[in-house]
């Protein structure tokens, strides 16, 4: 190990990371918004700013090592730079990063997850899973006739006006339980887009069934999240999930699952763990194998609004970087690489890390409720966990313990998602959970403080 090696290897920050760090973050805010182009990356009182990564590690420019339990907010399922996908794209860039031609490797990753999920039997290709899920939508519409959505309280699906209702509404708008209010992020959403988003309660079949029942007519889909990250990472319930798509089914609304994140939790997606099979899906993230990309996926009948060949053509479709061979290179690589094993050794690590941080936090007596599924996890600082989007909802007290917790975690060698939640990578081992645990005794000590 050489002498600059072994100074990445604690993590202790390098020479004067404050200053660095200060003087890049008042460069950038000169020239963008806040300083940034994803709000994410935003931390008190400067963003870290990245050098490389390697593995299931990451270095920022300062030198300090962590290991990345963030993982590009879920996208990295290989964490960095996996020699495979680096060989594989390196190839691909030097023979053209886009063509206005199709490809074959296109075709081939169809393929490929066109085998990989059962309710898939066309699919394509889009660049976010902002894209993915607005074309679900769109194509829902088209195949209906029908205007509306309906969506889950809290619930993340991407930046679409329609999408992205109530996604962080508050006890001061939210409304009743019984018919929660359809509340804007961004300021000069239309009314109308408002008035055609009917929201529905997480994992309450009863309540989310009776609001529905109101707008049948007029609903094109029920857009679902099987394991909502913001609305507490708690996967639905089967009587939730069977009960919307029994629901769907007998009304002639299509029900959409955003699988963005949590296709990672079986080798079909969250939906084959929960044994459901969606009408439409989104996909983005872990499939570009760390390059941008979306999908949608679905029944043949459904899709076929996206058909330029048809008669009548119902959802024109296109975007220039769609299917760009890079990311169908890498993705179909990564995926490959994401077999059955490579799953379920993952999802048997993030067993491992849920329970690990579970006693964590018993040894630090703080109160604390691990959430996740599969290779994800997501630390609740409270008593029990929670069951909806308002119950997660964290008091204030809450939000300072969180954020107590994950600057322990980011000082002491370890990148979290800032909602206290993480993501495995496929380099990582059990040492790492190992670490994240020991690591996370401390910043519970503190959060506890906090809570107390
Ligand atoms: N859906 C879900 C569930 C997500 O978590 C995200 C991103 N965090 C999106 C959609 C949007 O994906 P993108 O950021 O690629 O547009």
């Amino acid at each position: 190990m050489t002498e600059s090696d072994r100074s990445e290897t604690a993590a202790v920050p390098g020479d004067r990371p404050e200053a660095l760090f200060a003087a890049l973050f008042e460069r950038a805010r000169a020239v963008m918004p806040g300083g940034c182009s994803r709000n994410t990356v935003l931390r008190k009182p400067y963003p870290l700013y990245a050098a490389r990564g390697e593995g299931c590690y990451i270095i920022d420019l300062a030198g300090t090592r962590r290991i990345d339990f963030a993982n590009n907010m879920a996208s990295l399922i290989h964490g960095h730079a996996p020699a495979k996908i680096v060989e594989a794209v390196r190839k691909q860039v030097g023979l053209g990063t886009g063509y206005t031609m199709a490809t074959e490797v296109e075709i081939e990753y169809a393929e490929h997850l066109v085998a990989r999920v059962p309710s898939f039997d066309k699919i394509r290709f889009v660049n976010s899973g902002t894209e993915a899920v607005m074309t679900a939508i769109k194509a829902s519409r088209a195949c209906t006739g029908k205007r509306k959505i309906a969506k889950v309280e809290g619930a993340y699906h991407g930046l679409y006006d329609y999408a992205e209702v109530s996604q962080t509404s508050n006890p001061g708008n939210w409304g009743s339980e019984n018919r929660p209010e359809s509340i804007p992020v961004a300021f000069g959403t239309p009314p109308a887009a408002l008035a055609d988003v009917v929201i529905i309660p997480f994992n309450d079949f009863p309540r989310a069934e009776a609001i529905l029942e109101e707008f049948k007519d007029e609903l094109a889909c029920v857009l679902i999240d099987p394991v909502p990250h913001r609305v507490g990472m708690i996967p639905a319930s089967k009587s939730f999930l069977y009960g919307l798509r029994d629901w769907t089914r007998r009304n002639d609304v299509l029900l959409v699952c955003d699988e963005v994140i949590t296709f990672r939790c079986d080798r079909g997606g969250a939906q084959t763990m929960l044994g459901i099979e969606a009408d439409l899906t989104a996909l983005g993230k872990m499939i570009g194998g760390g390059f941008p990309v979306g999908a949608v996926g679905g029944r043949d009948d459904v899709m076929r609004v996206l058909d330029p060949l048809a008669e009548r053509v119902l959802f024109p479709h296109s975007g220039t970087f769609s299917a760009n061979p890079v990311t169908m290179v890498a993705g179909k690589v990564a995926m490959e690489a994401f077999d059955e094993q490579a799953v379920s050794r993952l999802n048997e690590l993030g067993r491992l890390a849920r329970s690990s941080l579970a006693e964590a936090a018993a040894a630090a007596d703080c109160p604390a409720a691990v959430a996740g599924a599969g290779s994800m996890f997501r630390i609740h600082l409270a008593d029990e966990l929670p069951q909806n989007y308002r119950q997660a909802f964290p008091s204030p007290q809450q939000v300072r313990a969180m954020q107590v917790f994950v600057d322990h975690m980011v000082d002491n060698g370890i990148l979290m998602i800032n909602t206290c939640s993480g993501m495995l990578s496929t380099p990582m081992q059990a040492r790492e959970i190992e670490i994240l645990a020991e690591t996370a005794e401390g910043a519970f000590r503190k959060a506890r403080e906090v809570l107390a």
